[in-house]
């Protein structure tokens, strides 16, 4: 008998059938003789629906308004799931955030986790019966309730897997695992029985949606085994480990993509010291997050300096550098922008030790067609930006010419 959390994602508890469903397997998992802490997310397009709501009162809601209203999402699928598993004649509870407590700091809309209680949760599983904790929801000091960013109930789920010192902690999706690319835009994507938590780390943060970023640093840093897999019919997932050093390693595992992004660049700017610290300062100072830079060899004093932002924070980020021109006086200087830009990543942890990958992905981009606008690299991964347009042929041609379907 192990304690297992088990989570499942809004397409999972995304209508009453599929409640019932998750209900079954909850039922089943335990009549295998195994106790259960059930972690999940609004029903589908729930979390969406409620921002449009408040979009139409303000542009700019507060962000604990915006926290007191996503977090009604969860309450509804805690109990309706609750009492299927009632209906089962299963004993079940469900429990909102600050009924854990599930402690975090203030940051509403991106709050951190700071401490999950386990002894209400492990005395509900001690008598036999199933908690049904909201995902994405927490309280703060103060008693105000949070959410931990967009996506963040896997990472309730790894944190509440710690909390009680779970066996494992499965996460229920739509697919049937991890894949070597999004298998809504590959058909040929395979699942991966495995991957590397670093790799998983690159592919959460560079596209691939299926996990969450946080749930995958959490599980990392305290050791969680956690597996993702499909809540609409049985088979292994994939299973998140450290233990792949003594595997072999493909040289690249997955290829990612991320549609959300926007380029912005300042041509023939004053190349000075203290340049990237001028143009860059007032975007951090706005919490605006800069990923990909690149500045150009300089000519005659001046330089080309590029950066990619999230697309939603292009026209805020493009106010402040017509600003940033403006306040130092860089006369000669024109910003310029694009925000239909998509960002395309090979990962694999066997890039590490091998020459050449680089130049495959190049050529196979360059016999597209596809233009590079930017590069960037790591130890495991190697991101380009391309135009939004040809995402999904540079998704599919890169998965073909690194054999990602075999
Ligand atoms: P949930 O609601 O269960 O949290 P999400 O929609 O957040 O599910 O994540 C699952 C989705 O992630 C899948 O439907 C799939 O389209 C997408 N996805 C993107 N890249 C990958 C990948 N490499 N492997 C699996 N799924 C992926
Ligand atoms: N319901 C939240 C969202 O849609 C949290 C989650 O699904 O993980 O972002
Ligand atoms: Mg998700």
């Amino acid at each position: 008998m192990s304690l297992l959390v088990h989570k499942y994602g809004g397409t999972s508890v995304g209508s009453i059938e599929r409640i019932e469903a998750v209900a079954d397997r909850v039922a089943g998992t335990l009549a295998a003789g195994h106790q259960i802490v059930v972690v999940v997310s609004a029903m589908s397009g729930e979390t969406n629906r409620l921002t449009s709501l408040a979009h139409e009162i303000t542009e700019r809601p507060s962000s604990r308004e915006m926290d007191v209203l996503l977090a009604s999402g969860e309450q509804v699928s805690i109990a309706l799931l609750a009492m299927a598993l009632q209906k089962r004649g299963i004993d079940s509870q469900s429990f909102l955030g600050d009924q854990i407590p599930f402690k975090t700091d203030s940051s509403h809309e991106r709050a951190r986790i700071e401490f999950v209680a386990p002894n209400k949760l492990l005395e509900v599983v001690g008598r036999g019966a199933v908690p049904v904790v909201a995902g994405f929801q927490g309280v703060d000091d103060v008693g105000d309730v949070t959410t931990i960013g967009r996506g963040g109930s896997d990472t309730s789920a790894v944190a509440i897997a710690h909390a009680v010192d779970a066996a494992e902690c499965l996460i229920y999706t739509d697919v049937a695992g991890v894949y070597t690319a999004d298998p809504r835009i590959v058909d040929k994507a395979a699942r991966l029985a495995y991957v590397d938590f670093e790799e998983m780390l690159e592919m959460a943060s560079l596209g691939a949606k299926v996990l969450h970023t946080r749930a995958v640093e959490y599980a990392h840093k305290n050791n969680v085994p956690m597996r993702v897999l499909s809540s609409f019919e049985d088979g292994e997932g994939t299973l998140v480990t450290s233990e792949m050093e003594h595997m072999e390693k493909p040289l690249v595992s997955a290829v990612t993509h991320e549609r959300d992004e926007a380029k912005l660049t300042l041509l023939r700017v004053n190349d000075v010291p203290g340049i990237a610290w001028k143009i860059l300062g007032p975007i951090g100072d706005a919490d605006i997050m800069v990923d990909m830079i690149v500045q150009n060899v300089s000519v005659e004093g001046h330089t080309d300096f590029s950066f990619t932002v999230k697309r939603a924070d292009y026209l805020r980020a493009k106010d402040l550098l017509e600003q940033s021109v403006r306040d130092n006086g860089f006369n000669e200087c024109t910003v310029t922008g694009d925000d239909s830009i998509a960002k395309v990543t090979i990962v694999g942890v066997g890039m590490r030790s091998h020459a050449g990958v680089a130049t495959t992905m190049f050529e196979t981009l360059a016999n597209e067609n596809i233009n590079i606008q930017m590069i960037s690299t790591s130890e495991i991964k190697i991101s380009v930006v391309i135009d939004e347009r040809y995402v999904e042929l540079a998704v599919r041609s890169l998965h073909d010419a690194f054999e990602l379907d075999t």
